[in-house]
């Protein structure tokens, strides 16, 4: 790239939400050019965070099976053996080849796609500087800001990704810890811990709320995910704070935890600490202030329905700005933003976003919990229905949790689905769907699905909301 030719659209950030804004920009046959500083597309997404975490909570969840839960199912095994190095190979192959056809992506949809670091030079112009040490710049009629999120640090504690660590230090660590100590159990908290407590690490967590799940999750359905992953081994201390940290020792750190409402300090100790307290907006020099861009309170970009700053022609999306950092919200986004300068377009039903953790089983929600609709006054109406009544769930041994459906108390229209149990984070994409288009529970309740399948629970958890469920 030369300074002087313009280009239709500049992103600065190959995440989720700029990778797939310039390749929708290129399908729509404009010129684009993507900056990355990370010297791989993905952005956290791909290369630390949704990509890596399920290879081993995949990979983990197996060595678990194996190893407790294969004789009932009439499959005697012996000596299993963990070998750490493999798995971190088998999860490093995996994003190596998602990065790598995102690059074929790039190519095939002529987008430009410089590695380096941009920043603003003018409201027009991204200086760049390139990997190799050089620099260049980039000028562009529209410049998308897309680079994302980065973990919250723990005031007292530094992170140095062995001792004191945050999920990417979680998706790499060399040895299983023998205590860790999760600070948050959100998502990311349980997600990880669960991961090192299936391969053997004695993990607590300790949450400053009196549920798990982090924001947004069902409180019935937090207490049932708490009760299984009790039941696997991790132990939680909720409405516990932590107050302070000591990582002066060499191999284990000391944390200072209190009841969040006051009361008696406690000292826990670890080999291993993982803080996943959060994510915040990331816009570090990017010389916002240069072309006089501001962040709110909580370091988003400020941002208009159609994903404009308040200069016009720079527009934001995903992690660093509004609504729940979310990998398909960052690409609904991309869509959007792109279809908004193409078109005038474009459109995101932040209602309809579903929520998946990925621990085992696994918890999948979409749409409003019985809390924000007891808050906000709405009459609505609950069906559950349990996986301990499934035929399916019950023939694979896998029956923990359930599926509950809130919906509107005179309209049945859908307002939530809530899901704990195998397989939940697939059986969500109907729960969205239904969502989408407006269903009743009647609607879900008298379609036909397929026997014996998990999804059957679903259906079975609608008829229950409007009339009675067959099997329970
Ligand atoms: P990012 O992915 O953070 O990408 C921003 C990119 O911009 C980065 O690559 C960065 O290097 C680059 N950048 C920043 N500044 C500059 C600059 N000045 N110049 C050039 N490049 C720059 N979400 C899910 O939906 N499902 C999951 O299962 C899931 N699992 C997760 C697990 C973990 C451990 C973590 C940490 C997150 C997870 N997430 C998950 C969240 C998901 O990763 C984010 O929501 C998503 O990556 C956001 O995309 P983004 O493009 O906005 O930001
Ligand atoms: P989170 O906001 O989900 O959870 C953080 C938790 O830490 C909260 O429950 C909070 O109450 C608790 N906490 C904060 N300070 C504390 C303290 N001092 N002591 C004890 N507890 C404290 O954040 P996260 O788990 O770090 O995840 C960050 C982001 O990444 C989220 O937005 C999440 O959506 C995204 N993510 C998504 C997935 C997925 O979709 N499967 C996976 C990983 C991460």
């Amino acid at each position: 790239a030369t300074a002087t030719e313009e280009k239709d659209l500049v992103i600065i950030g190959g995440g989720v939400a700029g990778y797939v804004a310039a390749i929708k920009a290129g399908q729509e046959g404009l010129k684009v050019t993507c900056i990355e500083k990370r010297g791989a597309l993905g952005g956290t997404c791909l290369n630390v965070g949704c990509i890596p975490s399920k290879s081993l909570l995949n990979n983990s969840h197996l060595y678990h099976t194996v190893l407790h839960d294969t004789k009932n199912r009439g499959i005697d095994v012996e000596g299993v053996k963990l070998n750490l190095a493999n798995m971190m190979k088998a999860k490093e192959t995996s994003v190596n080849s998602l990065t790598k056809g995102i690059e074929f992506l790039f190519k095939k949809n002529n987008v430009e796609y410089i590695k380096g670091t941009g920043a603003f030079a003018d409201e027009h112009t991204v200086a760049v500087r390139l990997m190799d040490g050089s620099e260049t710049s980039v000028r562009g009629k529209n410049i998308l800001i897309a680079t994302g999120s980065e973990s919250t640090p723990f005031p007292g504690l530094t992170i140095d990704e062995k001792k004191v660590i945050t999920s990417t230090g979680a998706i790499a660590l060399e040895k299983v810890p023998k205590k860790m100590v999760v600070i948050g159990g959100g998502i990311i908290g349980l997600e990880m811990g669960s991961v090192w407590s299936r391969l053997g690490a004695e993990v607590t967590v300790v949450e400053f709320l009196g549920q798990i799940g982090g924001p947004g999750m069902d409180a019935e359905i937090s207490k049932n995910i708490q009760k299984t992953l009790t039941k696997q081994g991790m132990k939680f201390m909720l409405n516990t704070k932590v107050v302070s940290g000591d990582d002066s020792a060499a191999d284990s750190v000391k944390l200072e935890v209190e009841a969040a409402k006051g009361g008696k300090n406690q000292t826990l100790e670890a080999d291993v600490i993982l803080v996943a307290i959060g994510r915040r907006p990331y816009t570090a020099n990017l010389n916002l202030e240069g072309i006089g861009l501001e962040t709110d309170t909580r370091g988003r970009l400020v941002i208009d329905s159609e994903y404009r700053t308040k200069i016009p022609h720079i527009r934001c999306i995903g992690d660093c700005t509004f609504g729940p950092m979310l990998a398909h919200k960052a690409e609904e986004e991309a869509v959007a933003v792109v279809e908004f300068m193409t078109k005038n377009y474009g459109h995101v039903n932040y209602n309809a976003i579903p929520s998946v953790m990925y621990t085992h089983p696994e918890v999948a929600w979409v749409g409003q919990n019985e809390a924000e609709l007891k808050e906000a006054g709405v009459k609505y109406k609950v069906g559950t229905f349990p996986f301990s009544a499934n035929s399916r769930a019950k023939t694979n041994q896998d029956s923990d949790g359930m599926v509950k459906f809130l919906a509107d108390a005179e309209t049945d229209r859908i307002l939530g689905v809530h899901i704990v149990g195998p397989n939940a984070g697939e059986m969500i994409a109907e729960g969205t769907l239904a969502l989408e288009y407006g269903a009743s529970t009647e609607d879900v309740g008298r379609t036909s699905h397929a026997h014996p399948t998990l999804a059957e629970a679903f259906k079975e958890a609608a008829m229950a909301t409007y009339g009675k469920a067959i099997h329970y």
